[in-house]
């Protein structure tokens, strides 16, 4: 799972992301990642995987991970090609979803492009090059489409009544992903692969004092609040800084630091469950003595394309699924006295994994 981080200079991306990649999983674990200096991939934080590994005493754990890639350099007229623009509204297209970081902090020794403090006329900035960039793809596709309607493809004559009010909708600076569509219209969008179809956090980069003395009057945070609601976005308040400083400790700092703070969970690991949530994914379990191990699926994903994520003969050879939820699995206390208890199930390929899923499938090669 790739998500992109924006959001105009100076506002806390850097920051962010360099905590993101101190956090960052080993990347030994992640052979299949390909590492590259923009990229972050951080671990999801699982509190189940530390039981599992005490259940069957084993040597390690490799949760499941997502992919931060820093955006940087989106700025006023990058859909016109200032800065670097295309470049970098081309890197917007390969991810799934945007983390759209803003500034809520006042600090005057920080340069802010614009001038002063402003969320939402940054982020409807940003938006407004993100939504002139997709007018210009939508135009391109409808030519095409236009074509294809004339000689007589009768789908293409629905296409265009579609994209028409798409069209109109993004002409009043609004992002694709809030016009109401039926889920024949969602099937069009999706082939479009516009840039504000994708789903967005705000994450509201907040000063320090905030975290520490409470941000329930952070005028700015309200306003990101109430703009996200009318889009039916969600914000993560946040403050990059502290973040990046938590990252560079080890384990148990953390949690004193945390404390001190008043912290239950860093901003960071609010993020990632998050757009893990955002994204409609869950995980599922497996655990052996060599490895626990998480696997990132979408909800609704059936037990053998689930197997598939861990090797293709799975779900090609697949015959049945042993499964037990992790709760019902802890209360036995192994897997010996579930398997004594008759608590596995046998799930065959019409299974619906759950999340906590604890699974070992069974597969001709
Ligand atoms: P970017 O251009 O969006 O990547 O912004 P940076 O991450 O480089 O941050 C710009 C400046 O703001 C740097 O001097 C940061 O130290 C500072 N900064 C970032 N996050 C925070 C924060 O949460 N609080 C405060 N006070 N300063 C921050």
């Amino acid at each position: 799972m790739k998500l992109g981080i924006v959001g105009l200079p100076n506002v806390g991306k850097s920051t962010l992301f360099n905590a993101i990649t101190q956090a960052g999983a080993e990347s030994a674990n992640y052979p299949f990642c390909t590492i590259e200096p923009n990229v972050g991939v951080v671990a999801v934080p699982d509190h189940r995987l530390e039981k599992l590994k005490e259940i069957y005493n084993s040597e390690k754990i490799i949760p499941a991970v997502i992919e931060f890639y820093d955006i940087a350099g989106l700025v006023r007229g990058a859909s016109k090609g200032e800065g670097l623009g295309n470049k970098f509204l081309s890197h917007i297209r390969e991810v799934e979803a945007i983390v759209h970081v803003v500034r809520c902090f006042e600090d005057s020794n920080i340069v802010h492009v614009d001038g002063s403090v402003d969320p939402i006329r940054d982020i409807e900035t940003i938006n407004l090059e993100l939504i002139f960039s997709d007018i210009e793809t939508l135009e391109r596709r409808m030519e095409r489409t236009k074509k294809a309607a004339r000689s007589g493809d009768k789908n293409a004559n629905q296409e265009m009544v579609f994209m028409e009010k798409l069209k109109a909708h993004l002409e009043n600076s609004k992002p694709a992903r809030t016009l109401e569509m039926t889920d024949d219209e969602r099937d069009i969008l999706k082939q479009l692969f516009l840039l504000t179809s994708k789903p967005v956090i705000y994450a509201a980069n907040l000063s320090e004092d905030d975290i520490v003395n409470g941000y329930e009057n952070n005028i700015y945070l309200n306003k990101v609040i109430e703009f996200a609601s009318s889009e039916e976005s969600q914000v993560i308040p946040i403050c990059a800084k502290i973040e990046e400083e938590i990252s560079a400790l080890e384990d148990d700092e953390k949690q004193a630091f945390l404390e001190d703070y008043g912290l239950e969970e860093s901003g960071l690991n609010r993020l990632i469950k998050a757009s893990y949530k955002l994204l409609g994914l869950m995980s599922f379990l497996t655990a052996g003595p060599k490895e626990v191990r998480a696997w990132t699926i979408k909800i609704g994903t059936k037990a053998p394309q689930a197997g598939g994520k861990i090797h293709s003969d799975i779900e090609r050879g697949f015959i049945r699924a042993e499964v037990i939820s992790f709760d019902v699995l802890v209360k036995c206390g192994s897997e010996a006295a579930a398997k004594e208890k008759g608590l596995y199930r046998l799930e065959g390929k019409d299974y619906i994994m759950q999340d906590g899923d604890v699974v070992f499938f069974r597969f001709n090669v």
